[in-house]
């Protein structure tokens, strides 16, 4: 089943909806509907009123969120990064970059720009209350104060420091311009990571599962943000070419897996290229297709049978992050390397690891 469903562009970015928002609608209607002022229609009659200016909020609520992120992508945008998608989900958005700035003056200027939305939206939403209240007593103009402390709530709990929360990148940002860019980072994470604690312990004492969610995606993000900016500081610069592994051998379709095993023994390399007979690449065998087949199997099943066909390529000039974001994107350990039409190497994960490993001691 797919997690979430495309719904527009904006931007030029695709917009997604997650499963989770079917949860998160209803619920928000719900909450908005009991709450009282200024977080929500608590006493409005007739009830079904309540409900559907509950409704409004979420829906505003919602769009807000949109906004907020689509402000840091459109200061990504600028300055030439990739959009992936904006995905609204449970407890917020998330733009994905193909890439994070690394100059801490860029990044800074995009973390920024979603809070400052958020504040924005907010103090605009509140004067527009202040000027209807005057002329109308009527319970609908309470959306605009639910919706402008909401945002104003949105900006300051993103501008918490932890890292990767948007308070947490400006904090990189401004330690980078004062210390290594790595080092910056993985104290931001450190950071990060020691909020996200408090915030766990702060939900389990309330208790709050929102807290304790937002927790765990406070901590998860920190290392997975960490480790990405290190692989990516150290191969700046670095290509394909350069950790390649350039003497490839190549099997045919009809080798049993038996026969390809003794290979993978004696070479130490788990992945093959399969070529036909004029040496055209017709697919890739690894040794997660051999495990699958039971050992009293191998001997009578050939590599046609359990080669994956479509193998992904990559050119030997293309950058070795590239890589690392083909292989990361489809999950998959290893990509031939081609040149005009020819295998030239190829390239897996255990080689970026060990260019990443290299270069950092650099
Ligand atoms: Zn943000």
């Amino acid at each position: 089943m797919r997690e979430s469903i495309v719904v527009g562009r904006i931007l030029g970015i695709p917009i997604k909806l997650h499963i989770t928002l079917l949860i998160a609608i209803p619920l928000f209607v719900y909450v908005f509907a009991l709450n009282p002022p200024p977080f929500g229609f608590g006493g409005v009659v007739p009830e079904g009123e309540a409900y559907l200016m509950g409704f409004f909020a979420t829906m505003l609520l919602f769009i807000s969120i949109l906004l907020h992120e689509l402000a840091h992508s459109y200061v990504a945008l600028k300055r030439g990064t990739r959009i992936g998608s904006i995905t609204l989900l449970l407890f917020g958005g998330v733009a994905s970059m193909e890439e994070v700035p690394r100059e801490p003056g860029a990044e800074l200027k995009m973390a920024i720009a979603g809070p400052a939305t958020s504040f924005a939206i907010g103090v605009t939403s509140i004067l527009i209350y202040f000027i209807l209240s005057d002329f109308t007593t009527s319970p609908a103009v309470t959306i605009f104060v639910v919706i402008g402390v909401l945002n104003i709530v949105l900006g300051a709990f993103n501008l918490i420091p932890a890292f990767p929360m948007d308070g947490g990148r400006v904090l990189r940002a401004w330690m980078a311009e004062r210390m290594p860019y790595i080092q910056a980072t993985e104290r931001a994470a450190y950071i990060g990571k020691i909020i996200a604690g408090m915030m766990a312990i702060a939900g389990l004492l309330i208790p709050s599962p929102w807290l304790l969610l937002i927790a765990v995606f406070i901590y998860i993000g920190a290392s997975e943000e960490t480790k990405a900016t290190v692989a990516d500081v150290a191969l700046k610069g670095v290509r394909v070419a350069d950790i390649m592994t350039a003497s490839v051998q190549k099997v045919g379709a009809s080798l049993s897996v038996n026969e390809i095993i003794d290979m993978m023994f004696y070479s130490k390399h788990v992945g093959f290229p399969v070529v036909g007979e004029s040496d055209e690449l017709t697919g890739i065998v690894t040794f997660s297709d051999v495990r699958k087949v039971p050992p009293e199997e191998r001997d009578a099943r050939m590599v046609a049978d359990i080669m994956t066909r479509d193998a992904l390529t990559i050119s030997p000039g293309a950058m070795a992050t590239e890589a690392m974001r083909v292989m990361a994107r489809n999950n998959i350990g290893r990509l031939i390397v081609m040149e005009d039409g020819k295998i030239v190497g190829i390239v897996s994960r255990k080689d970026l690891v060990r260019a990443i490993e290299l270069l950092r001691e650099q």
